[in-house]
């Protein structure tokens, strides 16, 4: 059975007192099951402070997005090596924010993905349709297309450990969630993809999200579905105490 997996993603959110406060409490109380993995995705400068604080416990702590290069002269860029020996485990790929307003586009999401991998990182990479995709039909061939090429090129145990988070744009920070059973409906998709690209034994283990207005009143319904891993989590991740709800629902 795949396992369930919430990570919460803060965005531009929080200060350093903040942030030592969320995690503090969410490491004394999050709950300790092999059946779900809690992941906190942070702003860069407080990865170094939660991940130290986090070393040990169940908590896994992620970053929103770096570079795909070693090093070098990328003046104001973050690299995987600088994450992973920090202890960052995961990290956030192709966001839709950054697909918007940061020119992140399918290749460089393929790069970063690769990148990831080649820093023993996990990539939690994000696909999703805006309101105008979906009202014209074209859900799945977008998902489908951003999918294919993410991974594209991975190993099939890199596509195995890849997490993939299905996030309608329409449904991000607005309230809107897309029902379960649309949810599912595009989660399913995607392991139909991963399965023809690589095969059904992969594609079953392969962790799918879901993210889009998940909160605590909604999520159960969400990780009830049967292609739906876990979720990406916006808003309600960034008080400890909804975040732990989430957690615990995993
Ligand atoms: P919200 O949960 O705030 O809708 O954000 C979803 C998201 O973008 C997570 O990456």
């Amino acid at each position: 059975m795949r396992k369930k997996v919430i990570a919460g993603n803060w965005k531009m959110n929080k200060v350093s007192s903040e942030a030592n406060e969320f995690i503090d409490e969410v490491v004394e109380k999050a709950p300790t099951s092999d059946d779900v993995e809690a992941i906190v995705c942070a702003p860069f400068p407080f990865l170094a402070s939660l991940a130290e604080k986090t070393k040990g416990t169940t908590v896994k702590i992620g970053a929103q997005n770096m570079h795909f290069e070693d090093s070098g002269a990328f003046t104001g860029e973050v690299s995987p090596g600088m994450l992973s020996d920090l202890g960052v485990t995961h990290v956030v790929i192709g966001h839709s924010e950054r697909r918007e307003h940061f020119a992140e586009t399918d290749e460089t999401v393929n790069k970063k993905t690769h990148a990831a991998f080649n820093h023993k990182l996990t990539p939690i990479v994000c696909v999703g349709e805006t309101l105008e995709q979906r009202e014209a039909n074209e859900t799945m061939n977008h998902v489908e297309s951003q999918v294919k090429k993410a991974v594209e090129g991975l190993s099939d145990e890199q596509v195995t450990e890849t997490i993939i988070a299905y996030e309608p744009i329409w449904a991000i920070g607005t309230g809107k969630t897309a029902s379960s059973e649309e949810a599912n409906e595009v989660c399913a998709h995607i392991r139909q993809v991963i399965k023809a690209i690589t095969s059904e034994e992969i594609a079953e283990q392969v962790v799918i999200q879901y993210g889009g207005s998940v909160k605590p009143a909604n999520i159960d319904e969400l990780l009830a579905k049967s292609d739906i891993d876990g979720a990406l989590v916006g808003g309600a991740s960034v008080e400890a105490e909804s975040y732990l709800q989430l957690v615990e629902a995993g």
